[in-house]
C-alpha cells in the first residue's frame, strides 16, 4: 500500500472519529452512522465532489437542491472576500439598510412574476416558511379579519424543519417528534398520481386532490383560513409533479376563496424549472414565494419571501412593527454571494439553457431507464426526475420496505461515482445547473449500473 494511501485512510479514520465523538447530524440515525463511519467529501468543482480518499462522485443532487451554478465559482468567492472587507455585517433593522440587500431586493422583485415587487431576507427555506406564517397572519390582523389563521397544507409537504417549517410541512416520521403539527395548521391529501391514484386517471386524479383544497376550506369556514402552502412540485417527499390538471384547478379555487397562497419555491427558485420561478412555468399568481437554496447557490446560507404587491402594501403601508426579523435578515455577505449567483446565471443563459437544451436531453436520457425491469415510471421537469422502483410495474406495487431497496440503490450509485437521492423506493435526482450533455450520459450510464446491482440483490432475495 503505498504511503498516500495510508495517510488518506488515517485521515479519514481519525475525521470519522472525531465525527462520531462530536458531531450530531441533522436527519440522521446518529447509532447507525456511527456504525458505518461517514462518507467526508472534501473539495469539488463544476457537478463533481471528491472525498478525502480522493473518489470522485457526480453529484447529481446539486448538494441538497441548491449548488445551481456548480462548484469552484471563484467569481462568488470573489465577491463575498470583497463584501467582507467592506461591510462584513450589519443589521436591516433600526432605520438601517445596505447596498447589497437593497440591490439584491430590487434584483429579485425584477426575476419574479410582476406582481411581487418586495423581498424579506432571511438565512433559510424553514425561516422564510416561519415569516410567511407571521407574515400572513398579520397580513389578516391589519384587515381586521383576525379569525382567519389557519394554513392548509399538504401531506407529505415539505416546508423546512423549525417548529412551524416541520408542523407546515406534512412528513408523518417529523410530526411524531415533538408534538407537531404546532395548532392552526391542517394538511390535505397530496397529488401523488403514481402511488395513490387508486386505478384514476392522471387528470381526474389531479382534480380529485385538488378539491381536498375546496373541500377543507368549507369544512373550517373561509372566515377561519389565513392561506394554502404547497410546493410547485414536492421536493422531498420524492418529486412529485402534480397532473396537469391540479393547478388549474386550484387556481380556479384560489380564485373563488378570499385567502392567501404560499408558493414554497426553496427547491424550484432560480432556473430549476427552466424558468426563474416554477410561479412561471405552471402560471401561477402566488401572494409568497419563499426562496433559499438555488438563491446563493449555496455558497452561504440566505433565504427570504418574496412578497406580492397586495400583501406588502398592507404590511409596509398600515401603521405598527411587523415585529419578525433575523439578525441575518439580508446579510451583507450572502447578499453580495446572491447577487454574483444570479449574475452568473444571467450571463450564462442557465434558466434559457434548462428550457431549451439540458432539460429536454436529461429528461429524454432518464425515459431510457423506464425499460428496465425494476423502474415503474420516470418523470421530471426542467432538472429534477425521480424513478421509482418497484416490484410490479403493472400495479405499481412496491417492495417490501425491509429490503429498503431504495437505500441500496443510493449506495450501489455511490459505487459507481453518483450521488442520487432515496426516498422510500423514489430515487430522485436535482443537478446543477450547469450540468453538460457528456455528464448527463455519466450520470445515466451509472445510474444504470446501479439499477442492475439494485435488480441483482431483489432476485437474490
Ligand atoms: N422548503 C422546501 C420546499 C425545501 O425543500 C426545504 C429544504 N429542503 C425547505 C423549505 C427548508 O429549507 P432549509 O433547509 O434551508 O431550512
Amino acid at each position: 500500500m503505498s504511503t498516500s494511501l495510508l495517510t488518506q485512510q488515517q485521515q479519514l479514520a481519525d475525521l470519522q472519529a472525531a465525527d462520531k465523538q462530536h458531531f450530531i447530524h441533522p436527519f440522521t440515525d446518529s447509532k447507525g452512522l456511527a456504525e458505518k463511519g461517514t462518507r467526508v467529501i472534501e473539495r469539488a468543482q463544476g457537478v463533481y465532489l471528491w472525498d478525502v480518499m480522493g473518489h470522485k462522485l457526480l453529484d447529481a443532487m446539486a448538494g441538497l437542491w441548491c449548488v445551481n451554478v456548480g462548484y469552484g465559482r471563484q467569481s462568488i468567492v470573489d465577491a463575498v472576500a470583497k463584501q467582507m472587507q467592506q461591510l462584513p455585517f450589519y443589521n436591516s433593522f433600526f432605520q438601517c439598510s445596505h447596498p447589497p440587500a437593497i440591490e439584491l431586493a430590487q434584483k429579485i422583485a425584477s426575476l419574479a412574476p410582476q406582481h411581487m415587487n418586495n423581498v424579506f431576507f432571511t438565512g433559510s427555506g424553514s425561516e422564510s416558511n416561519d415569516t410567511n406564517l407571521r407574515m400572513v397572519r398579520r397580513y389578516w390582523d391589519l384587515k381586521g379579519k383576525p379569525n382567519k389563521k389557519t394554513i392548509i397544507s399538504r401531506v407529505n409537504a415539505y416546508h423546512g424543519s423549525t417548529v412551524a417549517g416541520a408542523s407546515l410541512g406534512g412528513m408523518s416520521g417529523m410530526h411524531e417528534q415533538g408534538d407537531l403539527p404546532i395548532p392552526g395548521i391542517v394538511h390535505i391529501a397530496q397529488p401523488y398520481w403514481y402511488a395513490e391514484s387508486k386505478g384514476l386517471s392522471p387528470d381526474a386524479f389531479g382534480l380529485q386532490a385538488a378539491q381536498a383544497l375546496e373541500a377543507k376550506i368549507l369544512e373550517l369556514g373561509e372566515d377561519n383560513v389565513a392561506a394554502f402552502i404547497a410546493e410547485p412540485f414536492q421536493g422531498a417527499g420524492g418529486v412529485i409533479i402534480p397532473p396537469s390538471t391540479y393547478w388549474p384547478e386550484i387556481k380556479r379555487i384560489l380564485a373563488k376563496y378570499d385567502i392567501l397562497f404560499i408558493l414554497d419555491e426553496v427547491i424550484s427558485g432560480f432556473g430549476r424549472t427552466g424558468k426563474w420561478f416554477a410561479a412561471q412555468y405552471f402560471d401561477l399568481q402566488p401572494d409568497l414565494i419563499s426562496i433559499a437554496k438555488g438563491m446563493t447557490s449555496g455558497y452561504v446560507p440566505m433565504g427570504g419571501v418574496i412578497v406580492s404587491d397586495k400583501v406588502a402594501n398592507v404590511i409596509k403601508q398600515e401603521c405598527g412593527e411587523f415585529t419578525h426579523g433575523f439578525t441575518y435578515s439580508g446579510h451583507p455577505v450572502a447578499a453580495a454571494a446572491a447577487l454574483e449567483n444570479i449574475r452568473i446565471i444571467e450571463q450564462e443563459k442557465l434558466v434559457e439553457r434548462v428550457a431549451t437544451d439540458t432539460s429536454p436531453y436529461l429528461q429524454s436520457a432518464l425515459q431510457q431507464l423506464a425499460e428496465h425491469p425494476l423502474v415503474g415510471e420516470v418523470r421530471g421537469i426542467g432538472l429534477v426526475a425521480a424513478i421509482e422502483l418497484v416490484k410490479d410495474k403493472a400495479t405499481h406495487q412496491r417492495f417490501d420496505s425491509n429490503m429498503a431497496v431504495g437505500m441500496f440503490c443510493r449506495d450501489a450509485c455511490i459505487h459507481h461515482g453518483l450521488v442520487m437521492r432515496s426516498v422510500g423506493d423514489t430515487m430522485i435526482i436535482s443537478p446543477p445547473l450547469t450540468i453538460s450533455h457528456a455528464e448527463i450520459d455519466a450520470l445515466v450510464a451509472m445510474a444504470t449500473q446501479a439499477l442492475n446491482d439494485t435488480y441483482q440483490y431483489v432476485q437474490a432475495k
